[in-house]
């Protein structure tokens, strides 16, 4: 019989805004992790992690916010409020996905001005061209049903290709476009003055990341350019504030590397991608969030390595 593997350390159960530096704020897990379930299942068998981040920075000028989600807006506004009255100036985007991006039009509207990179525009378009721009988030606690065809989209005002930097308030943002990694569209915000990473979902942590439309091979050459950035505190798109320092990326890392390993070994094996998945453990992460996606995850990488993907 199988020994079973020892747990590494699961993430902490946080919720609300964190100061990561004076005037930094990450919003952290603000549904309570309604939006982690799938098909009714909840992907945190202890329910309440892994939910989306954002982020607030207070300028000398109106606030930044990094991402927004129009399914937690009261939430994000709640907390927000609790520490500016001020609107919100502008809105700096980590990738395309509804998670992200989906309540650009309310701040559009009091006078905020989106940034984002080109794909991040085309990936929404094509997105919601193809219909799947709310549907793909169907089926989980945190209801988006009732959005399916009375919202549309609205895509970052500013676009750009490979890097722009943005001075604002006495603050310095500079968005770079890192490739293909949790999607095509993925971005990280740096602030070279307080040393802080917004990474996107090209970083969860302690949180099983989602893969669907990724490249996973790429995405681990990624990690090592995101970990020359001399970060203080690296906020992640999903899980809770990890330590300071760049180090909680190779945390990350090593379960990227052992799901390529172990799909790689499993596809010797066994004939099919589907078959292989199946065969593939992650038992050491069981207690990092949203641990049923490692089969799927598994499937994708397979697909990767077979070239299908
Ligand atoms: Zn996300």
């Amino acid at each position: 019989m199988a020994r079973r593997v020892q747990a590494l350390p699961g993430p902490a159960r946080t919720q609300g805004f964190a100061e990561a530096h004076p005037g930094v704020f990450a919003a952290i897990n603000l549904s309570g992790g309604r939006g982690t379930t799938l098909a009714g299942r909840t992907l945190d068998e202890r329910g309440g992690g892994g939910d989306t981040n954002f982020g607030l920075i207070l300028t000398k000028e109106k606030p930044v916010i990094v991402d927004n989600d129009i399914r937690v807006r009261k939430e994000f506004l709640s907390g927000m409020r609790r520490i500016t009255r001020k609107a919100t100036g502008l809105i700096l985007h980590t990738h395309h996905n509804f998670d992200h991006t989906s309540d650009n039009a309310y701040y559009h509207k009091q006078g905020a001005i989106s940034f984002g990179a080109s794909i991040v525009q085309q990936e929404m378009e094509r997105e919601f061209n193809a219909g799947i721009w709310v549907s793909q988030m169907a089926g989980r606690l945190l209801k988006v049903e009732h959005f399916d065809g009375k919202i549309g989209i609205a895509p970052p005002v500013v676009s750009f290709d490979e890097e722009l930097t943005v001075r604002y308030g006495g603050r310095t943002f500079q968005m770079i476009f890192i490739g293909h990694c949790h999607t095509k569209s993925d971005t990280v915000i740096w602030m070279p003055e307080e040393r802080i990473l917004f990474a996107g979902d090209a970083f969860t942590y302690r949180t099983h990341p989602v893969v669907r439309i990724g490249n996973i091979l790429n995405w681990t050459k990624t990690l090592d350019r995101l970990r020359k950035f001399p970060a203080r505190q690296i906020i992640p798109g999903h899980g809770p504030l990890p330590p300071r320092g760049n180090h909680c990326l190779d945390e990350f890392k090593g379960y990227l590397t052992k799901l390529r390993n172990r799909t790689a070994a499993a596809l010797r094996k066994e004939g099919t991608p589907v078959k292989a998945a199946k065969r593939v453990r992650m038992d050491e992460y069981r207690n990092w969030f949203r641990a049923p996606l490692v089969y799927v995850n598994a499937l994708k990488m397979a697909k990767e390595l077979r070239g299908k993907a």
